[in-house]
């Protein structure tokens, strides 16, 4: 039979490999470290945990809780090994990461049909493969992913504008409109910020002297622009204080230019604007067009707080740039993480805009079972979208491409319902209940335990 090889020994194709190896296939599992290091891992340990220790919530009513029951019921190993390396964290589950690592390149090193390789992958091998290089794949295989599958779909950093609710956006002094009134909606597409010549320099100088999270020498690039995100809002895109510093008037000539815009308080042009486009069907909340940042949060609060129209703004979520590798998976991935162009080619983890260390997992223990299953020429697992991985999988194979943006684990993908509910918490209840009857009746359907 053929084997299976899995570039990465993270989260994801550790996940993989041990699901694949469960049923039966040869794996060869490529990890670079510690050969060469990613810039963000400190070890050569199998699974090593990047940055918090903490897995999340374990609420049985919480999204994330609903994702590890589903895992656990899949039979995952890492969930397995972080339960065994836990640590008290409350409702959440947190692990010591020494620990949890060792415990799996323990399993792994010991399984008799996984081979670990400590080599880096620079070139796609033939035959079945599951990439899970993560978020900070090696440059070469990232130009050798560019050439495969088009420049045009591989992303190397997140660049994400902050979101201010509606309600918090003073109405008195910003306005609706959109440039040159090209609006859709009769009351204008857009929430204007004016600002006096005063108003702007302020805000100028606040933001050159706002301070920044600090970068890692795998982020430095943000310094000279980036391309990140869809291409269409984010190309060549660079940090909006960044831009202050290149010249006092550069955000008046770029994303605050006023051209097109009446400020019907004072009947006249505006010296700068600052532009709201909605961001939810609802309406309640607007997304600070242009306004991508490496502000701290809290100097975001501040500083942003100076904008006209934004003094009490309630900023629901905080603009961030970092290096993130992933794919243009509406395009590319089927739900079963499958590639469209190559079949027995899987991705996993985070490299298909699946975030957070639990979806990560998940995503991996997937890809490991479809690909074990394509090589034993059995059909493979597409979950319903009313299961957490099953929606996760779903949504980052058929968002839009204009407004893909990596996605953790949340209530918002699942298939809504019609039912009323008394209050949040029921509701989140039936969610969940749902979530692990439709896994249920799916593995029964299709056989797998
Ligand atoms: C700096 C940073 C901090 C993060 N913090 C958190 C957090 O606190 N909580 C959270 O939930 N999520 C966090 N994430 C997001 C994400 O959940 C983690 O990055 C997670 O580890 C991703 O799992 P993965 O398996 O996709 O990738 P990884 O766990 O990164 O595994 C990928 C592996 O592939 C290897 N590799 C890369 N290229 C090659 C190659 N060419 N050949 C062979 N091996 C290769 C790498 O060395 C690495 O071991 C963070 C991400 C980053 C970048």
């Amino acid at each position: 039979m053929e084997n299976l090889k899995i570039i990465g020994g993270g989260l994801a194709g550790c996940e993989a490999a041990w699901q694949a190896a469960a049923s039966g296939i040869d794996v060869e599992l490529y990890e670079m470290r510690p050969e060469k290091q990613t810039g963000a891992h400190q070890t050569g340990g199998l699974a090593e945990l990047v940055c918090s220790n903490s897995f999340g919530t374990i609420l049985p009513d919480r999204a994330g809780g609903v994702l590890k029951q589903e895992v656990k019921r899949l039979g995952s190993l890492l969930l397995a090994c972080a339960e065994a390396a836990a640590i008290p964290a409350g409702s959440a589950l947190a692990v010591d990461r020494a620990g949890f690592s060792s415990l799996i390149t323990k399993h792994l090193m010991s399984h008799p049909l996984i081979h670990v390789v400590r080599q880096e992958i620079t070139r796609l091998p033939e035959g079945v493969c599951i990439i899970a290089s993560g978020p900070l794949t090696s440059p070469a295989l990232s130009k050798e992913l560019v050439s495969l599958l088009g420049e045009d779909y591989l992303f190397f950093f997140d660049a994400i504008a902050p979101i201010v609710s509606a309600e918090s956006i003073n109405m008195e002094i910003a306005f609706k409109a959109s440039r040159f009134n090209r609006d859709t909606s009769d009351t204008g597409d857009y929430i204007n910020c004016p600002f006096t010549k005063g108003q702007y320099y302020d805000f100028i100088n606040a933001l050159c002297d706002g301070q920044r999270i600090s970068l890692k020498d795998f982020e430095k690039p943000i310094n000279s622009g980036v391309k990140a995100g869809d291409p269409n809002f984010f190309e060549g895109c660079l940090p909006v204080e960044i831009l202050a510093q290149r010249g006092q008037d550069a955000l008046a000539f770029g994303p605050m230019r006023p051209i097109g815009l009446i400020d019907p308080n004072t009947g006249k042009r505006p010296f700068a604007v600052l532009q709201l486009r909605q961001d939810n069907f609802a309406g309640s909340l607007y997304n600070m067009v242009g306004f991508q940042t490496n502000l701290t949060f809290s100097e975001q609060k501040r500083i942003f707080r100076m904008i006209p129209g934004l003094e009490n703004a309630q900023i629901v979520r905080y603009g961030q740039m970092h290096r993130n590798t992933y794919i243009a998976a509406p395009k590319l991935l089927k739900p079963t993480l499958e590639a469209h162009s190559r079949q027995g080619l899987f991705f996993a983890g985070q490299i298909t805009g699946i975030e957070g260390y639990m979806g990560n997992i998940a995503s991996g223990l997937l890809a490991g079972i479809n690909a074990a299953r394509y090589i034993k020429k059995q059909p493979l697992l597409e979950l319903p979208s009313s299961t957490l991985l099953g929606a996760l999988c779903r949504y980052i194979t058929h968002a839009a491409m204009k407004d893909f943006q990596p996605t953790k684990a949340n209530f918002g993908i699942l298939p809504d319902t019609t039912r009323l509910f008394k209050n949040k918490k029921e509701r989140a209840s039936f969610l969940a209940e749902r979530s692990l009857a439709e896994l249920e009746d799916y593995l029964d359907k299709v056989g797998h335990l």
